[in-house]
């Protein structure tokens, strides 16, 4: 039988055998209540590991970065993110239906930007300009390829933001693979950042679900935000119990992820029909064909390996973990034969 690998993206995984036993045996109740102690100590624990005061476990990352979003503009008022933000890209154009608010976007290197390039993009006072109230962040960044932060970089840009009285949320649907990277303490995060974005169904590897962070008094706004979304759910403890199996048990591992990442991207280095391979920092890998990235995709997928395009020449393989050893070196041969 052909072994297949799905590296479209680390959402495909699947729960592991103790991670659905730690769902099929949780304590559950209504969360709209919030009487599911399952959701209450993943909101707890998750605040806890990032130094923030309250969290709220919400269906998707698009939906914790669209609340962050409604909690910290008004009407008419303006963020700043980079040209290549998530929040921005992918999410349905939610900035402006959601908020009623605009973007400035920033040209970063890999989706990393400064607070040199954010500071004169801040409107002054004036009728004629939106308020610009809120900067957006996204470690790792997606479209980057998996580029990091560190809290170096971060710490100059919340400094600014305090200075001119803007708010700082983190889209961190992959903020462990950062910290795997950077070996900054989660704890430290918390400090910097007015809210933060946590997905638990990336490379963490549950089913469903993100946990907002901010303090108590966001949060308890940010609850009433989810409720008008339709995010107000019952016994989400199930999948809040993955969420903390996930937390205890998938965060050591990521570095497996990056490991096979490398690996990915040394052989791919040395291959003819591969024009160029971006730096790789964490789980993500992007490199340009020579040929049409959808002609190398079809022989990919003929050796039973799916993998998404980014471009016309660019090709993303995503690591995560149902992503074992030997898929590496069936990859690998396969690569080996164009
Ligand atoms: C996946 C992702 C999200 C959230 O995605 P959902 O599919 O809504 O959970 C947010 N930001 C980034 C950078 C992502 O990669």
């Amino acid at each position: 039988m052909q072994l297949t690998v799905d590296l479209r993206s680390d959402t495909v995984t699947k729960p592991t055998p103790g991670m659905l036993e730690a769902m099929w045996s949780a304590k559950v109740g209504d969360d709209v209540f919030g009487e599911d102690e399952s959701v209450n100590a993943l909101e707890q624990k998750t605040a806890a590991i990032f130094g923030m005061e309250a969290g709220l476990f919400c269906p998707s990352g698009t939906m914790t970065n669209q609340i962050a979003i409604k909690c910290f503009t008004q009407p008419l008022d303006e963020l700043i993110a980079d040209q290549t933000a998530h929040v921005y890209r992918y999410e349905g154009g939610g900035i402006a239906f959601n908020s009623g608010v605009s973007t400035r976007l920033l040209n970063g290197y890999r989706g990393i930007i400064t607070a040199e390039m954010i500071e004169p993009e801040i409107n002054a006072e004036n009728i004629h300009y939106p308020h610009t109230s809120l900067v957006v962040l996204e470690n790792t960044v997606n479209k980057g390829g998996g580029s990091c932060y560190t809290l170096q970089d971060i710490k100059p840009i919340a400094e600014l933001c305090k200075a001119k009285g803007l708010k700082l949320h983190l889209d961190g649907a992959r903020i462990f693979n950062a910290l795997t990277h950077t070996g900054d303490k989660a704890a430290d995060y918390g400090e910097y950042f007015n809210g933060i974005s946590v997905c638990l169904s990336k490379g963490l590897g549950t089913p469903v679900g993100s946990v907002l962070l901010a303090d108590a008094e966001t949060i308890k706004y940010a609850r009433r935000i989810r409720k008008v979304l339709g995010g107000g759910w019952r016994q989400a403890g199930f999948l809040a119990a993955a969420g903390i199996y996930a937390l205890d048990h998938h965060v050591e591992r990521l570095k497996v992820d990056h490991a096979h990442a490398r690996i990915l991207n040394d052989e791919l280095s040395n291959l003819h029909w591969v024009s160029h391979v971006l730096p790789v920092e964490t789980n993500i890998v992007l490199f340009d064909t020579v040929e049409p990235a959808e002609q190398v995709l079809q022989k990919l997928a003929s050796n039973g390996i799916k993998a998404l395009p980014t471009d016309k020449y660019r090709i993303r393989f995503v690591l995560h973990l149902d992503v074992h050893p030997e898929q590496i070196e069936h990859v690998i041969k396969v690569l080996r034969c164009f």
